[in-house]
């Protein structure tokens, strides 16, 4: 399937669905997700090979996403309503429970008011109700597009079954190499900045990959703070040259946080597929290769081919 196929089908089952929202007076939710479920089927089922680029994954998913943010606001929405309507209906209770005099008669406001909490815990209840579920099929949409949820590259599940088609076809029509990055020292950013900037850094870092990056070319999430880049049709000298521009871009480029400058640089190991490897066989060549630079002092690539080199 081609580029402008895949996105008219995306485009047409957006519109589709917007369509079947807007004849609704009030939006089904359980319709909504069914519809989701079922597009992320279809698209799943189409050719991977076929798809080359992210970009087409990445587009069909943030389709997906914007539909549940969509329900999520409207069911906010709803409690919004419904606590302006309680809200209401507390001054009515004020004014209900002031007798002749004007003065207030706080057995019967007490009352009133333990009926107004009890209508605004079971509306928060519901709330929650929705938010957890909606989480819920955000996760599943997450595992069957095959996205990493926070880097949106591809992740660990997708490498798994990439390299399994690969190694299954045994002899390829063009040179294929795998690449392993992983950050140096990235506990002490976690350390010196939090968790939540080191996701930040692994976020920086896949846009800066998918930037320098060709479209054909393949990025995954391999664990943590490790991603394993796929190069095709292309020889091992250029692959190289990529490799080691990888290695200077992100280098060079700076992520600022509050004030600060952080750095980030990162190791790379690289070796080639050949007939034969097992997806554990490639990895496990690379890792040679990653480990060779870690040990070298980081910041640099290696690689690890087949007869040693
Ligand atoms: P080295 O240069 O040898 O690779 O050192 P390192 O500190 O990068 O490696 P180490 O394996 O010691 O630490 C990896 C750290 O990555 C530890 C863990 O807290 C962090 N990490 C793994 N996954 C995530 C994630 O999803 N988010 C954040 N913020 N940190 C993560
Ligand atoms: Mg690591
Ligand atoms: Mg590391």
């Amino acid at each position: 399937m081609r580029k402008d196929n895949l996105k008219s089908l995306v485009t047409q089952m957006y519109e589709e669905l917007l369509s079947n929202i807007d004849e609704q007076e009030e939006p089904n939710k359980d319709e909504v997700i069914n519809y989701l479920k079922d597009a992320v089927v279809s698209i799943s089922k189409i050719d991977d090979g076929a798809i080359d680029s992210i970009e087409h994954a990445k587009l069909a998913f943030t389709n997906a996403y914007k539909e549940i943010a969509h329900q999520s606001i409207s069911s906010y929405k709803d409690t919004n309503s419904k606590f302006e309507e309680l809200s209401k209906l507390h001054k009515t209770a004020v004014n209900e429970c002031k007798d002749k005099d004007g003065l207030i008669d706080i057995p019967s406001i007490t009352s009133k008011f333990d009926e107004i909490q009890s209508h605004m815990m079971k509306e928060v209840a519901r709330a929650n109700e929705v938010i957890t579920k909606l989480t819920q099929q955000v996760k599943e949409l997450e595992e069957s597009s095959k996205l990493d949820s926070l880097t949106k590259v591809f992740n660990r599940k997708a490498l798994d079954s990439y390299l399994q088609d690969i190694c299954e076809k045994g002899k390829l029509k063009h040179e294929l190499h795998l690449l392993i990055l992983d950050i140096d020292d990235f506990k002490q950013i976690n350390d010196k900045y939090g968790h939540v900037v080191g996701d930040k850094v692994l976020i920086f870092l896949a846009n800066i990959l998918r930037k320098t990056l060709r479209d054909g070319d393949k990025i995954f999430r391999y664990g943590g703070e490790e991603f394993v880049i796929i190069l095709n049709r292309i020889d091992a000298d250029r692959c190289q040259d990529i490799a080691k521009r990888i290695v200077k871009i992100i280098g060079a480029n700076k992520l600022l946080y509050k004030g600060d400058t952080i750095n980030i640089t990162v190791s790379i190991g690289a070796t080639t597929y050949h007939e034969g490897d097992t997806p554990d066989a490639l990895i496990a060549r690379a890792d040679k290769a990653l480990y060779k630079s870690k040990n070298n002092g980081k910041n640099q690539m290696n690689v690890e081919y087949i007869d040693g080199n």
